[in-house]
């Protein structure tokens, strides 16, 4: 069993899509609890910055561009194999190859739209949580 703790968002499709609800249901039936979480939006600066590791892939400029265009969700959660679970539970990056009842084959547009993210390791996770939210807000 790896780390308690990931990082995810609501992307602004979703947001927008009126989802928000539904998605934070399946993230709690699926027994993550909030750590963390709030309603905000990134800058252009901050997109730029969160994806940084993506600056050298074709899709970098509209990926900052659509995380920065509308309001996110934003949370921290726990449970045992966090990182790992939340991945299964959201499924592929492309919707069109995500199984059947992931979240994102529920409520994702597209492979850019593609409605959370979801952190890749223990170590990103906290390094995206403490990107998003002060130590005080983190419970
Ligand atoms: P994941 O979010 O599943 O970890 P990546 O880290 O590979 O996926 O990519 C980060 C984000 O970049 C994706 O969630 C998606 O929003 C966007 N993205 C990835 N691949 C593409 C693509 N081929 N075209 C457009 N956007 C993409
Ligand atoms: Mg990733």
């Amino acid at each position: 069993m790896s780390g308690k703790i990931t990082f995810t968002m609501i992307k602004p499709d979703a947001v927008a899509d009126g989802h928000i609800g539904a998605i934070l249901g399946k993230i709690a039936e699926a027994g993550f609890k909030f750590k963390a979480l709030k309603l905000t939006q990134l800058t252009v600066a901050d997109a730029k910055k969160f994806y940084e590791v993506h600056a050298a892939r074709p899709f970098y400029g509209e990926l900052v561009e659509f995380m920065s265009s509308g309001p996110i969700v934003a949370a921290v959660l726990e449970k045992d194999n966090a990182v790992e679970d939340f991945r299964t539970l959201i499924g592929a990056t492309n919707p069109a190859d995500a199984a059947e009842g992931t979240i994102r084959k529920m409520f994702a547009r597209s492979v850019g739209e593609n409605a959370v993210h979801g952190s890749d390791s223990d170590e990103n996770a906290l390094i995206e949580a403490q990107f998003h939210f002060s130590g005080r807000e983190i419970f």
